[in-house]
């Protein structure tokens, strides 16, 4: 079976849970290889091999971690050049896309975004327009290239080679016109990160202020969640801009989404309608968001939220 690399999202040679996630969906495809690239990359082989690398490409450059994404870019076309996968898959976060978009580029192929479901002869589901249509697509062109949102598939283990191939590339000046000059790692308090989350609760204009966002952070909290808010929330000062989900914030697809005191707008729902199960809480029944909602529950969430979090935490023992 030919090889689909997949890009492995890390921090020091510890990759994310995305990362997991595309080398199990890269097992569906073919024989998976990660490809691991920066400071602490051959730390990551055996931590990818479990989910079954066979081959684990690094490359430690100081380009790679001095630059923006144009050194990735670069050694992933050389890895296609010389390997010929099926298929190259990439986490569908900033980065992940700008580096697709690239690597689409030097490879003349065609690329997907934001797939959140693949079958074994590389159909995306894709969903478009803000996510108001999911269409299923297939790159017609070159080495399919495709950006796969989080928590599209759950991790699973088993084990793979893991043979380390340390790779080299060649970096042109364009690949380093823009130089990282700061780093500035953001305090989530314990929090997983909002694009990665299984579980995330969001809170929009209903909780009425910034203190409101305290009941959400509890009920978070107890699921071990992250927050989002709605632009609302946002715009008002009461949560900060990062976490905003939407057309205009940030895209997520975890397993539970939690919408408390959120109506629903369109522009809300392009950011989490991808959801596997969604969660409504809203005072008014006529509030859009029951549309989509698989669970809806009526009522002031001041009242319900709490009465959540308590029969999680008794569940939790
Ligand atoms: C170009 C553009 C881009 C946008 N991008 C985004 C985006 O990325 N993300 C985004 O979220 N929005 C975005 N918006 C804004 C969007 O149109 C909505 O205005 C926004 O999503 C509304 O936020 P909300 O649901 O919190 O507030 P509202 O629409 O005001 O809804 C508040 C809801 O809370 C309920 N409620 C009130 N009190 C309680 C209570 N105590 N208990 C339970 N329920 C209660 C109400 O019944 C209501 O349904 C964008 C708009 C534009 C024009």
């Amino acid at each position: 079976m030919a090889e689909v690399l997949v890009l492995v999202d890390h921090v020091d040679g510890t990759p994310k849970k995305v990362s997991y996630e595309l080398l199990t969906l890269a097992r569906e495809l073919g024989t998976p290889s990660a490809v691991v690239l920066g400071a602490g990359a051959s730390a990551a082989a055996e931590k990818v091999a479990a989910y079954g690398a066979e081959k684990v490409y690094t490359c430690e450059a100081e380009e790679l971690d001095a630059h923006l994404v144009g050194p990735k870019a670069t050694v992933l076309a050389e890895l296609v050049s010389s390997t010929s996968p099926a298929a190259v898959l990439l986490p569908s976060n900033a980065e992940g896309k700008e580096i697709a978009a690239r690597l689409a580029v030097k490879t003349g192929s065609g690329l997907i975004t934001d797939a959140v479901g693949l079958t074994a002869d590389l159909t995306a589901e894709q969903p478009i327009f803000g996510g108001s249509v999911v269409v299923q697509s297939k790159v017609a062109t070159g080495t399919p290239i495709i950006t796969v949102r989080a928590n599209s598939t759950a991790p699973s283990e088993s084990p793979g080679a893991g043979t380390v191939e340390p790779v080299t590339a060649t970096f042109s000046d364009a690949d380093k016109a823009a130089r990282i000059v700061e780093k500035v790692v953001e305090d989530k308090g314990g929090r997983p990160d909002l694009g990665d989350a299984s579980v995330v609760v969001s809170g929009g204009r209903g909780v009425g202020a910034a203190e409101g966002f305290g009941v959400i952070e509890q009920l978070a909290d107890a699921l071990g969640a992250a927050v989002g808010a709605s632009r609302a929330a946002t715009d008002a000062g009461w949560y900060p801009h990062q976490h905003q989900v939407g057309q205009t914030g940030r895209t997520v697809s975890p397993q539970l989404y939690i919408a408390a005191g959120i109506s629903g707008a369109i522009q809300h729902r392009a950011g989490m309608q991808t959801s596997k199960t969604i969660v409504a809480i809203n005072k008014d029944p006529e509030a859009p968001i029951f549309e989509l909602a698989d669970f809806g529950l009526v009522g002031d969430l001041f009242t319900v939220v709490p009465q959540l979090t308590d029969e999680v935490g008794k569940r939790k023992g």
